[in-house]
């Protein structure tokens, strides 16, 4: 039987079943698997240490023969030591192997090996303790350090990868087509995975890594592409503008240039009769609500429905209820379908939708449930999308035969990110605030003031404005002691510093039904001060709410506190946001204070950046992509962008990948694609 990269991994000489076990709890499955468990890292054998010339407290590797093997000594607990006397002509010194009588037991006395570890001991005396062995023949160049688990030793996993190299045969296809490599420099599959586990130089490796990556950005992009394009180009409905004037003279407000450009991209993008991908890219506040109101618009007087998708309950029913005014104005139907529809509810909502009686539902994930049917659906917004996995809003997407898709975002995010996130995704950027908004005053205080803050807050209360307190925690947590939990924190305040006023509790842990109790109190001006979590990070929009206290504001993300204080400033009024933490850290102070300095959310976000490392800033879970293993999309940008236009020329030639050539890539996407569809969001 010849060695393929789908022969199970059990069949591999020197496998078996129950190592074939533990490989599987290292994702590794078939050969293929193998092979693409990356090194994390190298030793370095190609310039072994004579004994006198090696660097005491480094690691390294010296080139010694074995003097005197000596013998096992026992010490406590049943553990037992071996001491090997090595050298050369410049020297001797001591191993010390501890309970691995078999690496012992392998050495020849007279023979010469490298030996590898950190050197101890003194420059008279130097020793290294459980070094690793290699054999003189083996040690070339670099040796790879496997990401382990428990029972598969480096060694093993590096033997078998080299088992399986050698049994390989020099005809193995290549995923990537020769064009491809040829076109961007990149080597072929089969010197790829020699040089990427034993490669003779850093270059070589590089060259090996460069290849990988590029592999699994193209094998992402194209997933994300095919997502996209639904695997066929497909038309959508063209849509013909309303009538504008009507919709600005309904509104409050006059919009912003950048609104009525946004406005313009979207009705020009959905009259030509293919779907629209475009994404809002706006501050918080900015307006992109009536954005994509307007988009709404002109799906639904063209005949068609429209669904908008908010990422909370919360937000969802805050659409419904500034929306569905304005949808009334114009004729249009509109309902709000969430997790916490009441049952019969939910089905007479959905008969209608199936049945057209219904041209804009606005709801959350519960819209993205097999059993919720469109009559003609055209138009699918999505809000805050950052929030959703991509895969939910391709499945969304796939609702409706061709849907024009307009999503929505405060997002900043790094270009790299954006092109693996949005992909060929079209951009409106509102980089203007509606006018008369004054800049959100912004202060850093510790906990001696904060009854000063309180009386502050009295202040903005008593002239029929409304506040927010905001506080980390919902419940206690015997790990933060110092933190008040919102619940607890809200019957204090309710009795006390505020028992004059009304106070509201809003958490995560509350149920739907009372979650929307209290913000329709507090939309109606009933509730004068909301204490709650960071449920209301997102989008909530009470205009009137024109004060904020953050407890504990060094808890929290600079993004994240932007987006909270993005809840106050939403009016004419002067708003002010104090920002309360006893952290003395010198760091954690300079942090807090960009936000003193700036309300602008792309600059706090690359100060955050450059303060906090990209790593967790822009973590890809949030984002629901799959895992990257090798590619760092930070530092690859070059890469990426060369993955994405070739995935783009791929598909615009061969949409289903199905080509000889394509055949092994579009496999691998496949595979990807299934990963992604159970990415959580
Ligand atoms: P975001 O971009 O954060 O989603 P919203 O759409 O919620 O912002 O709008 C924020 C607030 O600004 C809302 O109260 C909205 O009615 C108001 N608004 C939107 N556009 C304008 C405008 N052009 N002039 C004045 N107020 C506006
Ligand atoms: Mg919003």
């Amino acid at each position: 039987m010849t060695l393929t990269l789908d022969t199970d991994i059990q069949y591999l000489k020197g496998v078996g079943q129950k190592r074939a076990a533990l490989y599987r709890r290292l994702g590794v499955y078939r050969v293929g698997d193998l092979l693409r468990h990356l090194p994390r890292d190298y030793i370095d054998l190609s310039a072994p240490f004579e004994v006198a010339a090696a660097p005491l407290g480094e690691r390294c590797a010296v080139r010694a023969k074995v003097l005197n093997k000596g013998s096992e000594a026992r010490i406590r607990g049943g553990l037992s030591i071996w001491k090997v006397l090595v050298g050369d002509d410049t020297g001797v010194m001591n191993l010390s192997f501890f309970n691995t009588r078999y690496t012992v037991a392998g050495l020849k006395e007279g023979e010469e090996y490298l030996f590898y570890g950190r050197v101890d001991g003194t420059l008279l005396s130097k020793e290294i303790r459980s070094p690793m062995v290699f054999p003189k023949e083996e040690a070339v160049g670099l040796y790879p350090v496997y990401p382990l688990t428990a029972g598969l030793s480096g060694r093993m996993i590096a033997a078998h990868v080299r088992t399986a190299l050698e049994a390989l045969p020099q005809s193995l296809g290549d995923v990537l087509p020769e064009a491809v490599r040829r076109g961007h420099n990149l080597c072929d599959s089969l010197f790829a995975f020699r040089a990427i586990h034993f490669p003779h130089s850093v270059e070589e490796a590089a060259i090996a890594r460069r290849r990988f990556i590029f592999e699994e950005l193209l094998t992402l992009s194209l997933a994300l592409l095919k997502l996209r394009r639904g695997g066929i180009e497909r038309s959508a409905p063209a849509l013909t503008p309303p009538d504008w004037t009507a919709f600005y003279q309904a509104l409050p407000f006059s919009l912003t240039g950048a609104q009525q450009r946004a406005i313009a991209d979207i009705a020009a993008d959905m009259s030509q009769g293919r779907p629209m991908n475009r994404l809002i890219q706006g501050d918080v506040g900015s307006g992109k609500t009536v954005v994509a109101a307007a988009g709404i618009l002109m799906a639904c007087k063209g005949g068609f429905q429209a669904a908008m998708m908010a990422p909370t309950e919360i937000l969802a029913a805050q659409h419904h209820r500034s929306l569905s005014p304005l949808c009334e104005g114009f004729g249009l139907r509109s309902a709000l379908l969430t997790g916490s529809t009441p049952a019969a509810e939910k089905r007479r909502i959905k008969k209608a939708l199936a049945a057209g009686e219904i041209d804009l539902i606005i709801g959350t994930h519960a819209l993205l449930t097999a059993d919720v049917d469109f009559h003609k659906l055209a138009l699918v917004v999505t809000d805050e999308q950052h929030r959703f996995g991509v895969a939910q809003r391709a499945a969304l997407s796939g609702k409706g035969q061709a849907v024009h898709t307009l999503v929505m975002s405060a997002t900043p995010i790094p270009r790299t990110l954006s092109l693996i996130i949005y992909g060929d995704l079209d951009l409106s950027v509102i980089d203007e605030l509606p006018a008369g908004r004054q800049p959100i005053e912004t202060y850093l205080i510790d906990s001696d003031k904060r009854d000063r803050a309180f009386g502050y807050i009295k202040k903005h209360l008593d002239r029929g404005l409304q506040g927010y307190i905001i506080c980390p925690l919902v419940e206690e947590n015997p790990d933060l002691p110092g933190l008040i939990p919102a619940t607890l924190y809200a019957e204090e305040l309710a009795a006390g510093a505020f028992r004059d006023y009304r106070v509201g509790l809003l958490h995560g842990k509350l149920r739907p039904k009372e979650k929307a109790e209290v913000m329709a109190r507090f939309y109606s001006g009933e509730v004068q001060l909301l204490v709650a979590t960071t449920v209301v990070e997102v989008g909530v929009d009470v205009p009137n709410a024109v004060i904020m206290l953050i407890e504990g504001a060094e808890r929290f993300g600079l993004g994240q506190l932007h987006q909270l204080r993005g809840r106050i400033g939403r009016g004419s009024a002067r708003s002010t946001c104090i920002l309360l933490s006893d952290s003395k850290s010198p760091e954690v102070r300079e942090r807090l204070s960009i936000l003193r300095r700036s309300q602008n959310g792309f600059e706090i976000a690359e100060a955050d950046l450059r303060l906090r490392g990209p790593g967790d800033f822009f973590g890809q879970r949030q984002h629901g992509l799959p895992p990257l293993k090798i590619a760092d999309l930070v530092d690859d940008m070059a890469l990426l962008e060369a993955a994405q236009q070739t995935a783009q020329n791929m598909l615009d030639a061969d949409p289903v990948l199905e080509t000889p050539e394509h055949r092994a890539l579009g496999r691998q996407v496949d595979a990807l694609f299934d990963q992604i569809g159970a990415a959580p969001n």
